[in-house]
């Protein structure tokens, strides 16, 4: 059994639904993306249970345990958990999150992506804070489950550097999902949003095509799960049962319907709010609406990739 589930996936990929539907496991608990908790201790942000974080009883109640363990009030100091990278545009923390955070955070994401790819162990001297940011973040998730009393925490934060870092701090506990889903689908999500093509493209093709040698490399093939994301929501049931066998949890039919149970997830997509568990079909819009133009481009930069995971 494992006690750490990890989703890696690029944005806009279903990755807080698919942390929801783990979460309502009876034994298993949902975090969203852990690593803002800084941030949204920070801007007291509204966590799903309804209150927001810093009146949550549950979220009180870890955040005591971590200052005590770490001898440094959370509350006052929530920056200095570390939990991994920040998303900067979204509810921004304009004190905290500037633009020189954003760009040590790329800084020391390109050293700990040469270090993870090419090994370079002179580069660990430079991020030693965020080799103990991943050792807070197991900190936090032993806090949480001795709080719910669960036996095992869902961490949807996506992002692969924190995926393998995790693994290789703990390979027996950690089991990583990688959720895929086709990058047409969300190329168009970031057109949708005014993105420029790069930036639509690059969100999701960069994160597969770094993830993937640096998963194959650091952990072993058994401890990751590949899931796309049209398969989830076309087959809920048959899906999860495959990610509870993989995770060595019994599969529960309640799981299905997220909102049956009161989740404490401070950071990830909205549908953490919704009332209705009835899981919307995949998207197709980008179908009808992307240009001849759009597809040409994207299939230029990335059609290679996206059939490899299945998509044509
Ligand atoms: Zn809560």
């Amino acid at each position: 059994m494992s006690k750490y589930i990890y989703i890696c996936s690029a944005n806009f990929s279903g990755s807080t639904l698919l942390d929801l539907l783990i979460g309502s496991h009876s034994r298993i608990e949902s975090l969203g993306e852990i690593s803002q908790l800084p941030k949204d201790l920070s801007l007291n942000a509204l966590c799903t249970c309804g209150k927001q974080v810093k009146s949550c009883s549950v979220w009180i109640k870890v955040i005591n345990i971590m200052s005590e363990k770490l001898g440094i009030d959370i509350n006052k100091n929530p920056y200095f958990l570390n939990l991994g990278n920040i998303r900067t545009r979204v509810n921004t923390d304009v004190n905290n999150n500037s633009t020189f955070y954003t760009f040590k955070r790329k800084l020391k994401s390109a050293f700990r992506y040469s270090e993870l790819s090419f090994g370079a162990p002179f580069l660990s001297s430079l991020i030693t804070d965020v080799h103990k940011g991943i050792k807070n973040n197991f900190l936090l998730y032993e806090a949480v489950i001795s709080v719910l009393g669960a036996d095992a925490i869902v961490d949807s934060s996506k992002d692969y550097l924190k995926a393998v870092d995790l693994y290789k701090n703990a390979p027996e506990k950690v089991r990583i999902i990688l959720l895929i889903r086709d990058g047409r689908a969300v190329f168009f999500s970031g057109l949708k949003r005014n993105f420029s093509y790069k930036k639509s493209l690059n969100s999701w093709k960069n994160l597969y095509t770094r993830a993937l040698p640096l998963i194959r490399k650091h952990v072993a093939p058994e401890h990751v799960l590949q899931i796309r994301y049209e398969d989830l929501v076309n087959d809920i049931h048959y899906e999860l049962a495959k990610i509870c066998e993989f995770v060595g949890f019994h599969f529960e039919k309640e799981m299905i319907d997220f909102t049956r149970k009161t989740h404490h997830i401070t950071a990830g997509n909205d549908i953490r709010f919704c009332k209705s568990s009835a899981i919307r079909k995949p998207d197709m819009l980008w179908k009808e609406k992307m240009t001849k133009e759009d597809l040409k481009y994207f299939e230029k930069k990335a059609g290679t990739l996206n059939q490899a995971f299945g998509y044509h």
